[in-house]
């Protein structure tokens, strides 16, 4: 339920809106748009009743959402939001590019690698320590040793770094050396995970669950927000169809429709989206087509080595020529590459 407020409303008035909200066992969070305050009101389906808040003073209008989601709809919130991610916005006209190696290797891989994505243009640093895999016999990552090889190369590069917590435990282990945790395909239905993000101080990368519909991300998304913690960037990384021609089949139409649905920003990776080289940079330029607010994309110094993920990942070349090609690209949607972090100390 969304509580919109006058624009004369005075600071008491908001409170005793919140307060009854509050009393009444609802949880309440304030949206500032450019005119006026909104209070969107969440809790038990059964306890929302819009008639207790029409009444209290300052109130000019109570929506009583349709949509199963409040916070991250664009009803509670028309504006875009901007995430900052160790000073790089991501979201509204702001178009980021989030690139490296799908797995922390070694200290030299991160390293080698942190240096070219950054002289590509890259904005952000990923590399993954603690892996998903497919398989137990797969590459599992290096742990922690791995999140400070790539905190390190990061920070050498002038690049905030991106990286997945599997649970619980890894989250508390990422907060202490990442900039941004990311929450993969697999974990999006980890609601436990969801909400240990929420009360987390680092912005969260959502990615959408191979399997899950547009709505069912959005309500992840909630979750994460209804803790508290609303820098949340959605990813569209491809779900699984009958194709055989693509590992997974990248859904770029979910972009616009999470545009109209959310404020949260979404990118798109298209690496695991398409599961093939050769099908990375073409789809990354649609993805800046159609609108997304960046790009996750993984870049491997010598994919025919890495240990996982190889065969989609592109080289720092290709990434650079990518990079050079997006400024053409995204006026269309009233966009432009976003500003770096900071100056790399020795790009
Ligand atoms: C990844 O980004 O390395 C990853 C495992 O992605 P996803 O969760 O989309 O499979
Ligand atoms: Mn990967």
């Amino acid at each position: 339920m969304l509580i919109v407020m006058s624009a004369q409303a005075t600071a008491e008035e908001i409170r005793e809106v919140a307060a009854r909200a509050e009393s009444l066992g609802l949880q309440a969070h304030s949206i500032h748009g450019q005119q006026r305050l909104a209070i969107a009101v969440t809790g038990l389906r059964e306890a929302l009743n819009p008639m207790v808040f029409e009444t209290l003073a300052g109130v000019i209008e109570v929506i009583p959402l349709t949509l199963p989601y409040t916070l991250v709809s664009r009803e509670a919130k028309s504006e875009d939001s901007v995430v900052l991610i160790g000073g790089v916005p991501v979201g509204g006209p702001h178009f980021a590019v989030m690139a490296g190696p799908c797995a922390v290797e070694s200290p030299e891989q991160i390293h080698a690698i942190a240096a070219s994505v950054r002289r590509a243009g890259a904005h952000i640093l990923r590399g993954g320590a603690f892996k998903p895999r497919t398989s137990p016999y797969s590459f599992q990552g290096l742990g922690r040793e791995g999140l400070v090889a790539l905190h390190d190369a990061g920070r050498e590069w002038g690049l905030p770094v991106v990286t997945e917590a599997l649970d619980e435990r890894s989250l508390e282990v990422v907060c202490q050396y990442a900039d941004m945790v990311q929450v993969g395909a697999r974990s999006m239905h980890n609601y436990p995970l969801l909400k240990a993000c929420g009360r987390a101080h680092l912005p969260v990368l959502l990615k959408r669950g191979m399997g899950s519909t547009v709505e069912e991300l959005l309500l992840a998304a909630e979750y994460i927000v209804s803790e508290g913690n609303r820098s949340v960037v959605l990813c569209e990384r491809g779900i699984r169809t009958f194709a055989e021609h693509t590992r997974f089949t990248l859904d770029l139409s979910a972009v616009v429709a999470v545009q109209r649905l959310s404020h949260l920003p979404i990118i798109v990776d298209p690496s695991h989206g398409t599961g093939k080289r050769h099908k990375v940079v073409p789809m990354a330029r649609g993805a800046a087509a159609v609108g997304a607010n960046g790009l996750l994309i993984e870049v491997h110094d010598d994919p025919g080595h890495a240990l996982s993920d190889g065969q989609q990942a592109i080289l720092p070349e290709e990434l650079a020529e990518l990079l050079a090609q997006l400024p053409a690209i995204l006026p269309l949607t009233g966009k432009a590459l976003a500003p770096h972090a900071s100056i790399a100390a020795t790009a």
